[in-house]
């Protein structure tokens, strides 16, 4: 990753004045709304978070309105994510529509090996929990509006940045509305098409792997027995998830332009198509749902500390799928950037100085590194069919199977415990 951009010359203590927040995060998704849970604990903080869709209103005290759904996208949370969640003390809500994975099977449809990793074997109750992104977001949101110290721009879209040596100015349109904003420091987390990442002027690096997500909910005639697979098949991976009320989360990667029959044809037909691809390991495929497909690119942009602004998310990186790590990897970075701008706003620091943001980007550049390149290898190994590596990766699934320390290495990894 390249580092185009110094600090101006003067950066004083003007950041503290005509500012109108302290800190402007772009974007609402999973990363933006968590980011501003993490930060708003610290009340003297001003925290705006301004995001272009129109959010649902969730009054307080009204129940929020979920329902369980077959057609909805779902994440793996680590047990670090879980930890998180659990310091803000918004787990037991969050859990009420989350299953936790008891065991991971990794197998090669076709071929003899087999690696499984069990939670009580690695002295864990879980390797995590599989939830709803929509119960996920709402939950989320519904706290972040509680939160005295935090506003919400929602229907608003930002549209130019304008830097200064003390604040970062945005642009920001709601219809035909046009105001703006300033900030000591601004975080650009609005997604893997960044509009804050180009008005920045930072580029990134986009591997497309002529690949999509064909994402589903789907149930079996066997109970999911909280057992997360991942197969991996001639044209790609298939992760299968355990979810609440015995439904389970399909991600089945296939190569693009080969999605649109499975997405129209009739749900017999589908599932017949996934039985076959899949196998019988985790029974009959008895009920599916509409079907939704995710173009998959890795993206990484090329810097993330600027004077006065930060990339996040997957505006900093968009990882495939395939790992169930993207969201994780970011609420670490999340974890990471909140330390340093809490103890810099604690002592009175500016927050959005260079050198703060480039120690921040420091730290992460590794982990961020490691899952990236595990991820990508992961996608790239196992879609060789080269017989020799056939061979060998199975080879290596029954070898892996039989080493605990290895076993223990890669558990450790998917709960977002080793870095
Ligand atoms: C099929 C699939 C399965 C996945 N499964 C997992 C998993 O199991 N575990 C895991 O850890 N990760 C998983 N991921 C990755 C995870 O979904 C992403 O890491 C995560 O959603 C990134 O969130 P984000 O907030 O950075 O981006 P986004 O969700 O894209 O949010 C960006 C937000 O910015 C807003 N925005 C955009 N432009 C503007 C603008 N100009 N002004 C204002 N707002 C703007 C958008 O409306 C959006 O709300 C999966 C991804 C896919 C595709």
């Amino acid at each position: 990753m390249q580092r185009a951009v110094t600090e101006p010359a003067n950066t004083t203590s003007m950041a503290q004045h005509m500012k109108d927040t302290d800190i402007l995060i772009i974007g609402g998704g999973m990363v933006g709304v968590t980011l501003a849970l993490l930060l708003a604990r610290e009340a003297s903080l001003r925290i705006t978070l301004v995001e272009a869709i129109t959010l649902p209103a969730l009054s307080p005290g009204e129940p929020l309105p979920y329902r369980p759904s077959f057609d909805a996208r779902n994440t793996a949370l680590s047990r670090k994510t879980v930890a998180t969640y659990q310091e803000l003390g918004l787990w037991d809500e969050l859990q009420t529509h989350a299953t936790p994975i008891h065991e991971i099977h990794v197998s090669e449809r076709g071929h003899f090996g087999m690696a499984r990793l069990v939670a009580h074997e690695e002295n864990v109750e879980s390797f995590g929990q599989v939830i709803e992104n929509a119960w996920l977001g709402l939950v989320l949101l519904r706290a972040l509006k509680t939160c005295a110290n935090v506003t919400i721009l929602d229907g608003v879209r930002l549209t130019a940045l304008t830097p200064s040596p003390t604040q970062m100015t945005a642009t920001l349109a709601r219809g035909d509305e046009i105001f703006s904003l300033s900030a000591p420091l601004l975080v650009a987390a609005d997604g893997a098409q960044s509009v804050s990442r180009t008005l920045l002027g930072i580029g990134a690096t986009t591997t497309p792997y002529e690949q999509v997500a064909l994402v589903t909910t789907v149930a079996t005639h066997l109970p999911h027995d909280h057992i997360a697979f991942e197969r991996f098949t001639e044209h790609g991976p298939i992760a299968l998830l355990p979810l609440p009320d015995n439904r389970r989360s399909i991600v089945w990667t296939l190569p693009a332009g080969t999605e649109q029959p499975l997405i129209d044809c009739s749900d017999d037909e589908f599932l017949t198509a996934l039985q076959s691809a899949f196998g019988k390991r985790a029974g009959r495929f008895v009920k599916t749902a509409k079907r939704f497909a995710y173009p998959l690119a890795l993206t990484v942009a090329q810097a993330q500390a600027l004077p006065r602004a930060v990339i996040l998310g997957n505006a900093a990186h968009t990882l495939h799928p395939v790992a169930g790590q993207g969201f994780n990897l970011c609420l670490r970075d999340c974890l990471a950037l909140t330390q340093r701008v809490l103890a810099a706003h604690r002592e009175g620091r500016d927050t959005g100085t260079l050198a703060l943001l480039r120690d921040y980007e420091d730290a992460r550049l590794g982990d961020q590194h490691n899952v990236i390149t595990f991820s990508d290898r992961l996608v790239r190994g196992f879609s060789n069919r080269t017989p020799g590596l056939t061979f060998a990766r199975n080879a290596g699934m029954v070898t892996f199977d039989l080493l605990p320390a290895a076993k223990q290495a890669l558990a450790r990894y998917a709960m977002g415990l080793n870095q």
